[in-house]
């Protein structure tokens, strides 16, 4: 089996699901006793945070590096950034290292192709939402991506940040949520990427017939699937 090298902490509740699922996944597949090779670096999200919306993306970036490298010199194989958002230096991290990383809109483009859909909607922080750092990524797999208006992107990041990334899951929120959900379906979005880690603590697919792709647990799932390759 090889070891999974997790860069968490963005937020700590959706890092938690990662290290659950993935451990469950390996215990589903393998039995027993088994559970996964993991090493975990988990940031201050504080620090983080802070750098994102002064718009200093480049020391996030270098504290991210700087964390990679401890994940690597400790001996994972390859490395998951638990975040949508902070793909957005994954170029920064991957010049830092020599073990690769499984980039989560790669695994989400195909786990949606797996499905036969072309048109999909994204939801995700304002970051993910408006750049090119990871809607580029899914056009590149031949995806359509829609996202919603810049009224509801900024409902989907203010509760992201001030409820979801502190564990915080509100029904009315998940209400604003399903509403904006429709109205991406509506304009044909034929399902919708949960891009943000922590979505799915809000909604999930008992919620809504339209097809949810959970970016933690595709995530989670894909990291499995690789760690297990050669049993
Ligand atoms: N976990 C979230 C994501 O997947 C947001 C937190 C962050 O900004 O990293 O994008």
């Amino acid at each position: 089996m090889q070891t999974i090298g997790l860069l968490g902490g963005m937020s700590w509740e959706s890092t938690e699901l990662y290290y659950r699922w993935i451990n469950e996944l390996v215990k589903e597949k393998l039995g027993g006793l088994h559970s996964a090779k993991i090493v975990l670096v988990s940031v201050d999200f504080h620090e983080i945070e802070t750098l994102q919306h002064q718009n200093r993306w480049d020391e996030a970036g270098a504290a991210l590096a700087q964390a990679a490298k401890q994940i690597e010199a400790a001996g994972a194989d390859f490395l998951l950034i638990c975040t949508n958002t902070m793909h957005k230096v994954a170029p920064q991290i991957e010049q830092a290292i020599s073990i690769p990383i499984l980039h989560l809109a790669d695994a989400t483009a195909v786990r949606i192709k797996q499905r036969g859909l072309q048109k999909v909607g994204l939801l995700g922080t304002n970051f993910t939402m408006e750049q090119d750092f990871y809607k580029g990524r899914l056009t590149q797999h031949g995806l359509d991506v829609v996202v919603p208006l810049a009224k509801d992107r900024e409902i989907v990041h203010r509760i992201i940040y001030d409820e979801l990334c502190l564990g915080n899951v509100q029904d009315a929120s998940r209400n604003e949520f399903l509403r904006i959900i429709n109205d991406l379906h509506a304009q044909g979005a034929q399902g919708i990427i949960e891009g943000c880690t922590e979505i799915v603590m809000l909604v999930q697919q008992k919620h809504t017939p339209i097809p949810l792709f959970d970016t933690t647990a595709i995530h989670a799932e894909m990291a499995v699937q690789r760690a297990l390759e050669s049993e």
